[in-house]
């Protein structure tokens, strides 16, 4: 029997890809490995789950062994890899070794740890999976007031989740205003004025220098000199791909697993793509673009070579007190035009011949996405790419 096509990681990317191949083909030996229990989630559901009155077990839509029989695949749960033996087309796991015809690394990203003191105390998490959300939701049963540090995507998307729950939240951020790598300023304000409204306490322009228990609390020291005290840290300061697999394997690897638009990586046979993945130079850690090289990875493994070829991709921004989609512009000569006031914002990046390149919309005016989608000018995917690095 000939080699299977093995998965390593069983979040959206890899289930995703599982999903493709099986659509073009029902048969081809399939095993996926993986290190968490092989449940499938959707994870941009965990930051709206309190809203949605979802529990971290309500969140799964199919076990492991019901995902194993609906795509006729081998799924080994807690099952580790520890190393990839390129020359033998074999990868190492709990002992045992496997070959693999191809390989597919969907091994996601860590949520990044801030060297400060008190890290490491108990009540200070951060979630990027269901088994990181399950303590979380345990632990906040009996918080009241709940530390963010960032005010990114997912802070800013937790912090909603938290206070439509009652909770008291605190946002701590470096930056001026709320997702400020995804959005222009004005629009980052625009959030931080409803999130505001609804009860958060923003210390945008500073960081969190250090943690320490105080009396069953968690004391915070900010980097103005101001003290804060919480239940709860949930830290939501970025993401690093997890590349140490690759990398010891003499994979290529930068800020990710490099590939090319094929998906594949710098050893014959193994591809990569999700939140582990940098395709033809660009991180991505979103839902579409993983979507995207699942269907091109699939046609490739089974025996049409496809490059990858992204459409544009705004991001939606979860907050129900002021819902955002953005659509970051390529970093082309160009300014923002501003209609709209309040929370209900329309921002257009025109280039200096007037051509939409990119645009956010805020509060009532994201009932424009699908206008605004039409009127893009969009005939470069590479310089679009560019723009949601
Ligand atoms: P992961 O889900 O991290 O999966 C990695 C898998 O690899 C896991 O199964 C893990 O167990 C396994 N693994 C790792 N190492 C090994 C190993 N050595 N051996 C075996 N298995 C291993 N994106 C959007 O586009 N829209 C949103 O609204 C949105 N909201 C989000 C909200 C939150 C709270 C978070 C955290 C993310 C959100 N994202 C959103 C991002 C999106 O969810 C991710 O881009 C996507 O889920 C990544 O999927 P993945 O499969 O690449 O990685």
């Amino acid at each position: 029997m000939s080699a299977p096509i093995v998965i390593v990681g069983s979040g959206l990317a890899g289930y995703t890809v599982a999903r493709e191949l099986r659509k073009r083909d029902s048969n081809t030996p399939l095993v996926m490995l993986t290190e968490d229990d092989g449940a499938f989630y959707s994870k941009p559901l965990l930051s709206n789950a309190l809203a949605k009155g979802k529990s971290a077990d309500a969140l799964v839509s199919a076990d492991c062994d019901s995902m194993a029989a609906q795509l006729n695949m081998r799924i080994l749960p807690l099952s580790r890899v520890v190393s990839i033996e390129t020359a033998r087309h074999q990868l190492v796991c709990e002992g045992q070794r496997l070959d693999y015809r191809a390989l597919v690394l969907a091994v996601g990203a860590e949520a990044t740890t801030l060297a400060i003191p008190g890290i490491d105390l108990p009540g200070v998490l951060s979630v990027n999976s269901l088994t990181d959300y399950r303590p979380f939701r345990e632990q906040l049963e009996v918080a009241e007031r709940v530390l963010i540090m960032g005010a990114g995507l997912i802070g800013c998307e937790f912090a909603n989740d938290l206070l439509a729950a009652g909770k008291q939240v605190e946002l701590v951020d470096p930056l001026a205003s709320p997702l400020a790598a995804l959005v222009p300023e004005r629009a980052g304000q625009a959030l931080a004025t409803a999130l505001t409204q609804a009860g958060a306490h923003f210390h945008m322009g500073r960081r969190v220098a250090s943690l320490a228990p105080s009396q069953g609390r968690l004391q915070a020291s900010l980097s103005d000199g101001q003290t804060t005290e919480v239940d709860l840290v949930l830290s939501a300061v970025g993401l690093t791909p997890r590349t140490g697999l690759a990398r010891a394997a003499g994979l290529r690897c930068g800020r990710g697993i490099c590939t090319d638009a094929q998906l594949a990586t710098s050893e014959p046979d193994i591809y990569a793509l999700g939140d582990c993945a940098e395709v033809q130079g660009l991180w991505q850690p979103y839902v579409m673009p993983l979507m995207s090289a699942a269907r091109a990875l699939a046609a490739t493994l089974t025996g049409q070579p496809t490059a990858l070829s992204y459409p544009p991709m705004p991001i939606i921004v979860k907050t129900p007190v002021c819902p955002m989609v953005a659509l970051p512009p390529p970093a082309v000569a160009g300014e923002w035009h501003w209609q709209g006031t309040g929370v209900d914002l329309q921002g257009e990046f025109r280039d200096p011949q007037g051509a939409l390149r990119g645009f956010v919309l805020s509060g009532e005016q994201v009932a424009q996405r699908q206008a605004l989608l039409k009127a893009l000018h969009y005939s470069d995917n590479n310089e679009q790419q560019s723009a949601l690095a």
